[in-house]
């Protein structure tokens, strides 16, 4: 079946009990049983509910995964993965990634007795070599938020399967639209849903999607015995919101090319990091395991200090000054004091992130409103 058709019919099932064609919101807590222990297979409303098992199907469907899981948020969705591991077992992340990853990581998890090593996974090799015989599993984001670099996900889930390690990927930036990391060989994949796949900035929520069936049972128990799930009114947002998914990524892949290309013809700009670019240092793996580039990209200005990017910052009309992306309407944000604050600043400029970096959630409202709005910014 192709995408546009999936999107648009995954988990959709009429309603058994009048034949809605769309799941309803089951907006209830629990389930009357006709006798101790008999009832139609729903007990509580946090083990399960007719309208997140609905989306928890859709999510299977869309990244090619047997099993999906729906979680409160993208790090609840985070943090039931990291509760597969034990006191001593290892973690390789990527060094660039979303902020509050590395947040959740260095100052919950890592107290847990987890070790964490940041390599730079977009060169492979760093990943073999920081392997040890207690790496459990490798934490990828690829492109990574905001410099948009790009792991080989069939690289690196090669030498996860070697040394029986888990390989989770964040899809969030590409949604699975544009990628779809199991069929790279990935173990697990998880989204912030509050991103492409809820797509219209009114929720927030998380999804993981799986093959085998012994480690979704086990996060299935973490998801029901801590607790983190989105209530079905959410649910049904998502729900919704991945039935246009393909034609919305459609719409932010045109509009990022043109935004992209514009930017870099922008005597003012200084380097644009946007993974369509032929000459971004990954595009042959960005083209081998992506459908399109999305709208997602940073840039910096020739004159690449912190007041200059304010000026910029705060002079867009149509991009709004906000952290979050992949909602229909643009947003410019400044990564080092928003979405990666909780990253120290040395660290920061190490990664290549410096304090005048711009990250643009290139919207689906018309490219030429988008480049005029960005053309009076930079001035
Ligand atoms: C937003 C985001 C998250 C966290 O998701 P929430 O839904 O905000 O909890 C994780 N990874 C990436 C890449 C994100 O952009």
């Amino acid at each position: 079946m192709k995408l546009a058709t999936k999107y648009i019919h995954a988990g959709a099932h009429p309603d058994p009990s009048t034949g809605a064609i769309m799941t309803p919101i089951y907006q209830t807590s629990t389930y009357v049983q006709s006798a101790p222990g008999v009832h139609q297979g729903y007990e509580y409303a946090r083990s399960q509910n007719p309208t997140r098992f609905a989306l928890e199907e859709a999510f299977a469907v869309i990244e090619n995964g047997k099993f999906g899981l729906a979680f409160a948020s993208g790090v609840a969705a985070t943090d039931a993965v990291m509760r597969l591991l034990v006191p001593g077992d290892e973690v390789i992340a990527a060094h660039d990634m979303y902020g509050g990853s590395f947040r959740l990581f260095s100052k919950v998890h890592e107290k847990m007795g987890i070790k964490f090593i940041y390599v730079d996974t977009s060169n492979a090799t760093n990943v073999e070599k920081a392997m040890t015989p207690a790496t459990k599993l490798i934490w990828l984001e690829t492109p990574t938020n905001p410099l948009m670099n790009i792991s080989d996900i069939e690289a690196i889930s090669t030498i996860g399967k070697k040394h029986n390690c888990m390989v989770c990927v964040d899809n969030t930036f590409a949604s699975p639209y544009l990628q779809n990391p199991l069929d790279f060989g990935a173990t697990i994949v998880m989204h912030s849903a509050t991103k492409y796949l809820g797509g219209h900035s009114d929720v927030i929520q998380g999804c993981l999607v799986m093959n085998d069936q012994a480690l979704r049972d086990q996060l299935y128990f973490i998801q029901k015995s801590t607790g983190a799930v989105p209530g079905p009114q959410d649910c049904f947002l998502v729900l919704r919101g991945i039935k246009t998914l393909h034609v919305r990524m459609q719409r932010h892949c045109e509009n990022g090319i043109k935004v992209a290309n514009y930017l870099r013809q922008n005597p003012k700009v200084g380097k644009v990091y946007w993974c369509g670019f032929e000459d971004h240092p990954n595009h042959d793996i960005a083209k081998k395991q992506m459908r399109g580039f999305g709208g997602m990209m940073s840039f910096t200005l020739k004159e690449d200090s912190l007041a200059a990017a304010t000026k910029v910052l705060s002079s867009t009309k149509i991009f709004s000054l906000a952290e979050s992306l992949g909602g229909v309407e643009s947003l410019i944000n400044h990564p080092a004091s928003m979405t990666h604050a909780s990253i120290p600043r040395e660290q920061r400029i190490t990664n290549g992130l410096s304090d005048g970096l711009i990250r643009l959630s290139v919207g689906i409202e018309d490219a030429d409103d988008l480049m005029a709005d960005l053309a009076q910014a930079i001035g």
